[in-house]
């Protein structure tokens, strides 16, 4: 006999993935942390123990799944620049996101027959 709810079942789905992705997070970090000197390799700033929470791992080529062995792919940066070199990113990629937005409008907008049916109606 089985209580529980399918809630239960999603939460504890998405409570596994985030720890997988945890887990993950967490090993690829400790390596980068001992294969790195603890500098934000921007603005080079030195962290110790006691601030080494705002020391961020980044993946210079923004896929968080390739973490090859020797590290190549890391980069140590604090929470500050860390969050701007994502922004740079999403900033210069703006235009792409722009361009597809459009095209998704034209090609499910829901109001694209209504001029149409307008006429249809008056006519
Ligand atoms: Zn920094
Ligand atoms: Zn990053």
């Amino acid at each position: 006999m089985s209580t529980e709810k399918p809630s239960d079942k999603l939460d504890r789905i998405v409570a596994q993935a985030h720890r997988a992705r945890d887990e993950r997070e967490k090993g690829y970090r400790e390596r980068a942390l001992k294969m790195y000197p603890w500098i934000c390799g921007r603005c080079s700033r030195e962290f110790t123990r006691e601030n080494l929470q705002e020391l961020t791992v980044h993946h210079r080529n923004h896929d968080h799944d390739f973490n090859p062995a020797d590290g190549s792919n890391w980069e140590l940066l604090c929470i500050y620049c860390h969050d701007n070199e994502h922004s740079r990113l999403i900033d210069s990629g703006y235009g792409e996101t722009a361009i597809d937005a459009q095209k998704t409008d034209v090609t499910h907008n829901p109001f694209a027959n209504l001029g149409a049916m307008l006429k249809g109606k008056k006519s």
